[in-house]
């Protein structure tokens, strides 16, 4: 399947005051959902994008990239899908013409009126009318008739043809200005026009409160705004002799090493005991417990793939470490570039997002005595 998407924004959106295609919606503008949604599907080839003098001029050069391209609206929708469907270049087996107003559209939707399309030549978008319908003649303020409701369909878009059914449609009907879309030549060439099931979220921006609704819809599909937490990590290990020092995933020259079941890293322990502090998901000696044979002699990055593993499967971003070992020996200032540059790789963070420092326990207790390193982490996590 090859199919090629005609997104139409050339309405200079006299009920909003400027072009409604380019108004602000949940960081970006109407019309950039709908080309973010077609950009990103396998199946669609191309995007012709089809805006006004105006736009054309602003938009246009900035919008023009990746599958995008951009022409020039006609003097009616139908003149635009008509200078939409000649810019669609090489052999598509469908083509899906869809408003640039209709910002919440899915691939689902997409995909399932390209399957019909191909199959019957022409599927449109649409859902059940779910007000009930009053007939009141023009110029009277009275009902006529309340038709049933259960004959009728809201038609959206898209509305995806064949290509070769698009094309004849379109050369058989040049005098199409009275039509209001495309879907209606194909009727007219006596060919039946499939309707596919869609959403009723999949609603036109066209008055200033349908900007709100579509804000909502797309805010809830992001899910939960994330918010800034924090995570606080503590850690110590014995100094003893004929141990290596591993301190912030290096290797340290000094005549002792961090005695422990792993490695020692106390630097790493207490940055991922304060990541997962600030994602409430307890500390690293649930997920490794010093009890586990198997974890003897554990290389802590180990743990810092298991922690950053579940801060991304929570969808939570860290968005500093800050971490301050307590140490008498060796002295750790020559130290201080090498450490960050390792914490922030292991962590796959830029350098600019941790903070490290020593200090020592000024003689005191068993730090202070050369017994013991201990290090502190505050955690600053985007997360839900
Ligand atoms: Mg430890």
């Amino acid at each position: 399947m090859r199919a090629a998407a005609i997104v139409v924004a050339g309405g200079s959106g006299s009920r909003m005051g400027r072009p409604k295609q380019f108004l602000p919606l949940a960081g970006a503008t109407v019309v950039e959902w709908s080309l973010r949604c077609f950009s990103a599907m396998d199946e669609i080839s191309q995007v012709i994008l089809v805006l006004g003098p105006e736009s054309l001029a602003e938009h246009g050069p900035r919008l023009a990239a990746g599958k995008v391209r951009v022409v020039a609206a006609g003097q009616t929708r139908m003149g635009s899908v008509r200078n939409g469907f000649a810019a669609v270049a090489g052999d598509v087996d469908a083509v899906a013409v869809h408003d640039g107003a209709r910002s919440m559209i899915t691939p689902e939707i997409v995909r399932a009126t390209l399957a019909e399309a191909v199959k019957s030549g022409a599927a449109v978008a649409a859902v059940p009318v779910k007000d009930t319908l009053k007939r009141v003649p023009k110029g009277r303020a009275v009902v006529s008739e309340t038709p049933d409701r259960a004959d009728y369909w809201a038609a959206q878009t898209p509305q995806t043809y064949r290509y070769d059914v698009l094309k004849e449609a379109l050369e058989r009907f040049r005098d199409d200005a009275d039509a209001t879309d495309e879907s209606q030549l194909i009727e007219r060439c006596g060919r039946s026009v499939a309707v596919v099931a869609s959403s009723y979220e999949n609603f036109k921006i066209t008055t200033p409160e349908d900007l709100i609704m579509a804000e909502a819809v797309l805010a809830a599909r992001a899910g939960a705004p994330r918010s800034t937490k924090v995570g606080f990590g503590f850690d110590i290990h014995r100094l003893v002799a004929g141990r290596e020092l591993w301190l912030g995933g290096l290797k340290l020259e000094h005549d002792k090493g961090l005695l422990g079941h792993s490695d020692g890293d106390a630097v790493l322990h207490a940055a991922c005991d304060a990541v997962l502090g600030a994602l409430g998901l307890g500390e690293i000696g649930m997920a490794f417990p010093p009890s586990d044979p198997k974890f003897k002699g554990l290389a802590s990055r180990e743990i810092v793939a298991h922690t950053a593993a579940k801060a991304a499967a929570a969808g939570a971003e860290i968005v500093h470490l800050d971490v301050t070992l307590i140490a008498e020996e060796p002295k750790l200032k020559p130290h201080y570039a090498a450490l960050k540059a390792s914490v922030a790789s292991l962590f796959g963070l830029p350098p600019e997002r941790v903070s490290l420092k020593a200090k020592t326990h000024e003689g005191l207790d068993a730090i202070g005595r050369g017994e013991a390193i201990s290090c502190h982490a505050v955690a600053t996590v985007l997360a839900r």
